[in-house]
């Protein structure tokens, strides 16, 4: 093939996509565990789409642990199937997905940041989409850093309990509940593009709410979101999202009931359902350039449930990024 064929066809010269260990070879208990039994990026000479493990934890305000969310999805993945039915897409034929392991996410906050944003521009520069596994959900700030610094400004379509907007915690300006501010500061995300869904509980002020309002965010509520379901969420992101779009999933986003292991759950969420039906209707409709998914700490949920719910999410993003990519 001519180089000019080449880089009009990246992935013919590559052959076809590595896709999973085949089950029906290798069983699914057995062997080490990558996402979706996926290759190392490692063993390939590129990929389109790679998961990154962004292991940090130390910015959480009530119940730590979600360092150990990149393990508890990979281990719950090993179950995912290749095809996914509602969408009619077989993501790891139409796009090379790779695990690109974790970031090495040690030592304090600033330290740990800079690992996961390295890791990640690293991917981006060779064109790789990313995949982020959190991880408190702080880590959103280094990857929204390196995947602006790839695509310019994004517009943020974020699923959660909380906002993530308040300005600061005991005094520290970054952390899992103030990134998204800060994000905007830094102009990595333009608010009046940018979509929350799922936000309830209390808060601590009457003012909470209208302030991230003011800054730009349009919200829809859980409470809302149980009125308007799926379809009336669409028309919502329908005119407000602008490409690129950056999808970033807490796990708390989905009711307690159906994920508990996580670090500040909220009673009265979304349903895994609803959750999974959100998922593929925005994928019928916008295309989204990078994600991540957080905040799963799986030391509080002694049945795995959450990393199953995790997983099927996983599952949802990684198809959502694998179509971009088939795109491009
Ligand atoms: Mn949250
Ligand atoms: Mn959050």
């Amino acid at each position: 093939m001519t180089p000019t064929g080449r880089d009009a066809h990246p992935l013919s010269d590559r052959g076809a996509p590595v896709g999973p260990v085949d089950s029906q070879i290798v069983p699914r208990f057995a062997g080490f565990r990558t996402f979706a039994r996926l290759p190392m990026l490692d063993a390939l000479e590129t990929a389109d789409v790679a998961v990154l493990g962004a292991p940090y934890d130390g910015s959480t305000t009530f119940r730590p642990g979600a360092r150990y969310g990149p393990q508890a999805i990979r281990e719950a993945s090993l179950l995912l199937r290749p095809y996914n039915e509602p969408l009619d897409v077989m993501p790891f034929e139409i796009a090379q997905v790779a695990d690109a392991g974790d970031a090495p996410a040690g030592g304090a906050l600033e330290q740990a940041h800079d690992a996961i944003f390295a890791s990640a521009q690293a991917l981006h520069a060779r064109g790789i989409s990313v995949f982020g596994l959190g991880g408190d959900h702080s880590v959103s700030l280094p990857l929204l850093r390196a995947a602006a610094a790839r695509f310019g400004q994004l517009s943020l379509l974020q699923v959660d309990a909380h906002p993530d907007t308040w300005d600061s915690y005991f005094g520290a300006k970054v952390g899992h509940g103030t990134m998204f501010r800060r994000a905007v500061e830094e102009q990595l995300i333009e608010p009046n593009t940018s979509l929350q869904i799922g936000l309830r509980g209390p808060l601590y002020d009457r003012d909470d709410y209208p302030e991230n309002r003011r800054l730009g965010f349009t919200a829809v509520l859980a409470r809302e979101f149980a009125e308007i379901g799926i379809a009336g969420t669409l028309e919502i992101a329908a005119r407000t999202l602008k490409p690129p779009i950056y999808l970033t999933f807490d796990i708390d986003g989905i009711d307690p009931a159906f994920a508990p292991g996580t670090g500040a759950p909220e009673a009265a969420g979304l349903t895994s359902r609803e959750a999974l039906g959100l998922l593929r209707a925005i994928a019928g409709q916008h295309e989204i350039v990078s994600a991540d998914l957080v905040e799963i700490a799986p030391a509080y949920d002694p049945t795995g449930v959450t990393a199953t719910t995790a997983a099927a999410v996983a599952f949802e993003l990684v198809t959502m990024l694998a179509m971009a990519s088939a795109r491009r």
